[in-house]
């Protein structure tokens, strides 16, 4: 007799942003397929991961986009075993970048090596949108989450029931990606959803473009140099993109790893909204090779566009650390700011890094989040029906207020996983 219902094992992601991973099996059955296994950051900057399931149940991993906080955890799997991994070509390409970066910052907490990494990426497999898979007896499709490029909503079908899990997904146009493909997913029994800004409205996405140029504008005219720390996957692209798009008139600078994964989505230009934006970008900024160039990029009224995003190092925090001081430069914050990093304390505290220099140069923090909203989270639930949502990668009270307001508005039964938990549902 067929099995019927699906069994998830919440490994992380329950209760917090990011680190997520979850285990689908059909009920009553051990085997089944993993979706993500990330890491997290604690205050300290020390790697959290995320719980494991026995690696010999483990019958696939699909890696839904290639942010540490979907894939870090995903290499401790190839210590004992060799589990198949499926993800699109681009998130296969940078988590061979991200993972490699981590171990070099983060070797010694961690309990996998370069091997582990390699030998996931021997096993791995790429996918497609609009793709289906049979892994025994279990069938997954992915779909674009809208989110990064490359990044899935995978289906799975198994025991009777079709289970959404969004990764972490967009709802809305951005010049770097197209919204997420709602329309394709279908009705769902049960949606395991992300809801990082499910109490939050973002801006108008135009209105934080045009906050920007316009901040641009203002400070080139009076002579500064525009900073934009900015995350190395996508983030940096969008701004990029935002600014080939209208010319500033002065040299721009990129540097740091935003510039291998502008080589990773050029080469993969299907994954992307509006390629040539990109390539015109990529093709008319100047990229930084050497400590020439980056000498040069703050010397002179310019805009840089540097990693890391929360100037946790990188080039971005080499740059703050010369134009900060003056009052005609700017730094504009562009991406999340966990508590505790050196953007965070810039926009607490105004104080420069390691040190108790003010910062001089004018601070500003947009919002270009590449997560949807609660309306763009509400959306996803209204357009696949399910009856039971599964609430992920939130803060709990964020995720309460979701929870609410998703069981206020359809009709469905919400639960927050928790860490360590197991949510069984039946046809
Ligand atoms: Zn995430
Ligand atoms: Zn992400």
């Amino acid at each position: 007799m067929e099995t019927q219902g699906v069994t998830l094992r919440v490994l992380g992601g329950g209760g917090e942003v990011g680190r997520l991973s979850i285990l689908v099996r059909p009920a009553g059955r051990r085997e089944g397929v993993l979706v993500d296994a990330g890491v997290n950051f604690d205050d300290e900057d020390r790697p959290v991961f995320a719980s494991t399931y026995p690696p010999r149940y483990v019958r696939a991993i699909i890696l839904s986009h290639a942010h540490l906080d979907h894939i870090g955890t995903a290499p401790m799997y190839f210590i004992s075993s060799e589990p198949p991994v499926y993800a699109t070509r681009p998130t296969l390409r940078m988590a061979k970048l991200m993972l490699e970066d981590f171990l070099k910052l983060n070797g010694y907490y961690s309990p996998y090596e370069h091997g582990e990494v390699k030998r996931l990426l021997e096993n791995s497999s790429e996918v497609r949108y609009g793709q289906r898979l049979e892994i025994d007896g279990v069938e997954a499709a992915f779909y674009s989450a809208g989110h990064i490029p490359g990044s899935v909503f995978t289906v799975i079908e198994a025991g009777g029931l079709r289970v959404g899990v969004t990764g972490d997904i967009n709802t809305v146009e951005t010049k770097l990606m197209k919204p997420a493909q709602l329309d394709m997913v279908g009705r769902l029994d049960v949606l395991v959803t992300e809801a990082t800004y499910g109490a939050t409205l973002h801006p108008p996405r135009e209105r934080a473009e045009k906050r920007l140029l316009a901040i641009v504008e203002e400070v080139l005219d009076s002579g500064g140099t525009v900073l934009i720390p900015a995350f190395s996957i996508a983030r940096g692209q969008e701004i990029m993109m935002i600014l080939a798009a209208h010319d500033p008139g002065v040299p721009v600078y990129v540097d740091g790893m935003i510039r291998q994964v502008t080589e990773i989505f050029i080469e993969n230009s299907e994954y992307i909204n509006n390629p040539s934006l990109l390539r015109k970008a990529y093709e008319s900024f100047n990229i930084v090779r050497g400590w020439r160039d980056r000498h040069r990029a703050w010397r002179q009224k310019s805009i840089i566009i540097a990693s890391a995003g929360m100037l946790k190092g990188g080039p971005s925090l080499y740059y703050l650390k010369r134009i900060g001081g003056n009052p005609r430069n700017a730094v504009v914050l562009v991406s999340f700011q966990a508590p505790g990093s050196v953007g965070r304390r810039l926009v607490e505290e105004g104080l420069m890094p390691s040190s108790e220099e003010p910062l001089r140069a004018r601070l500003e923090w947009l919002d270009f989040s590449s997560h949807a909203d609660r309306n763009g989270l509400l959306e996803v639930v209204r357009k696949t029906k399910p009856s039971k949502v599964v609430v992920v990668h939130s803060e709990p009270d964020v995720a309460k207020a979701f929870a609410e307001r998703v069981a206020a508005e359809h009709d469905a039964e919400v639960i927050i996983a928790s860490n360590d938990a197991e949510y069984t549902f039946k046809p």
